[in-house]
């Protein structure tokens, strides 16, 4: 990797980008707002690796936000799609493919009885909650500062993601009416969940909470969290509700409940379930699920859900993940990066934490510990910046926020987390 980089093609894309697309993105954390500095515009993916158009080489460690898990383009993945392309795009009508995912994702996920394929996780989400309120006749809902639930009305209330990104309070265009049912906690915090129930006796819906956070940086669950939410939530006749869109097939092959042995009423899925294809999904108990329409009177629908492509794609991305040692390994190299990060932020005289569960890691530049979102915001978002920059000159493409989790995939080698830990080296010492 040559220093300076040389972006030239990148900058003159995503120059030409900003004056017909809002930001010059689709999403908004992609901008680069937080660490300044262009956006490098990709141009193809493979495995560990992304390129960008002026022919740069990254090891990856955004993984398009956590559905390359077997490894960009995986040709398991690319050939039953070129087959199923064949077929077809779309049937607007039922195809085995959703019965074949179907299955694999009920057997998979503890909580999930029946299931309901969406198109994103925003949407599973949205979907969720209308389910929660519909099945219980209650409005309000529990989120915790700092989780991302998606793009919907009701949950930009302390959202992370891409709203921490940008220091958005809130955002206009969010009517009061629709948030003022929507309640918020400090993640790790049961007294504060046991207070809000007390003082809205019989009103709440449900709670809803990434089991393990990545939208306000890597944030795992205190001891016996999981397990107070569920408890609160069974005494005062709520659901319990985990957004597993990011850790459901990441943590473990049956996401954070399997890992923690804490069972939800409802889920949410997406990103890997979808094999780099949009799709979401919500799941669970028979009875609650029984409520979605055509069953029940809740209603849902969508064009393109359950297509033929997507399905595919998780069927296939899913079968990668059965094979024997797939999360052990997730596990190994994930643990060398995060450990090798931390040691020599420390020898390099840098305040910092950092923690990994599974193929999930993080790197927040403070004393920590880090149990909330209050706490990762004492982060020194400048020096992570700059850090960003540094790593990104030598090749190594982090998420551009310190309150983002990272990934790594199955395809990453001891090789590439040598080459990211001997930069990371570089960049600190210099910091
Ligand atoms: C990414 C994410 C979402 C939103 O999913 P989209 O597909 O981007 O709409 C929701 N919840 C969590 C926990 C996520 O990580």
């Amino acid at each position: 990797m040559t220093i300076p980089l040389i972006t030239t093609k990148s900058e003159e894309i995503f120059a030409a980008a900003q004056k017909i697309m809002p930001g010059g993105v689709n999403s908004p954390v992609r901008a680069f707002k937080s660490v300044g500095g262009q956006p490098i515009v990709f141009d193809r993916v493979k495995g560990a690796y992304a390129w960008d158009v002026d022919g740069n080489q990254y090891i990856d460690y955004v993984g398009s936000w956590g559905p390359a898990i077997c490894g960009h383009a995986h040709p398991d993945v690319i050939n039953a799609l070129k087959a199923a392309l064949e077929k077809g795009t779309s049937f607007g009508a039922p195809c085995v493919l959703e019965n074949i995912l179907a299955e694999m994702v009920i057997d998979a996920v503890p909580s999930i009885e029946m299931v309901r394929f969406v198109n994103s996780g925003t949407e599973a989400c949205l979907s969720v909650l209308r389910l929660m309120r519909a099945f219980t006749g209650r409005d309000k809902l529990i989120k915790f500062e700092g989780c991302y639930h998606g793009h919907g009305d009701m949950f930009l209330v302390k959202a992370g993601s891409g709203v921490a990104t940008l220091g958005l309070p809130d955002s206009p265009g969010v009517p009061k009416a629709v948030t003022s049912t929507t309640l918020t906690a400090p993640y790790n915090d049961l007294e504060a969940v046991k207070q809000l129930f007390n003082e809205n006796p019989g009103e709440i819906a449900g709670v809803i909470l990434e089991p393990i956070v990545g939208n306000a940086g890597f944030i795992p669950p205190d001891a016996g969290f999981l397990e107070g939410l569920r408890v609160l939530t069974r005494e005062n006749g709520a659901l319990l509700v985990f957004d597993e869109v990011m850790t459901g097939f990441r943590i473990a092959y049956g996401g954070v409940q399997e890992k923690f042995g804490v069972t939800p009423d409802l889920t949410t899925l997406g990103k890997i379930i979808g094999g780099g294809l949009p799709v979401g999904a919500y799941g669970g108990r028979r009875d609650i699920m029984s409520m979605v329409a055509p069953a029940g009177p809740m209603y849902q629908a969508g064009t393109l859900s359950g297509n033929p492509l997507a399905m595919t794609a998780g069927i296939k991305t899913l079968e990668l993940l059965q094979k024997p040692g797939t999360y052990e390994y997730l596990d190994k190299i994930t643990k060398k990066l995060s450990n090798g990060l931390l040691q020599i932020a420390k020898e390099t005289g840098h305040a910092a934490c950092s923690g990994q569960i599974s193929g999930m890691f993080g790197l927040f530049f403070t004393e920590g510990p880090v149990h909330n979102y209050e706490d990762a915001k004492k982060s020194d978002l400048a020096k992570f910046s700059r850090f960003h920059r540094g790593m990104l000159e030598r090749g190594i493409y982090l998420a551009p926020s310190q309150f983002e989790a990272g990934f790594t995939s199955l395809a990453h080698t001891d090789e590439d987390i040598d080459k990211t830990l001997a930069a990371a080296r570089e960049v600190m010492s210099s910091l």
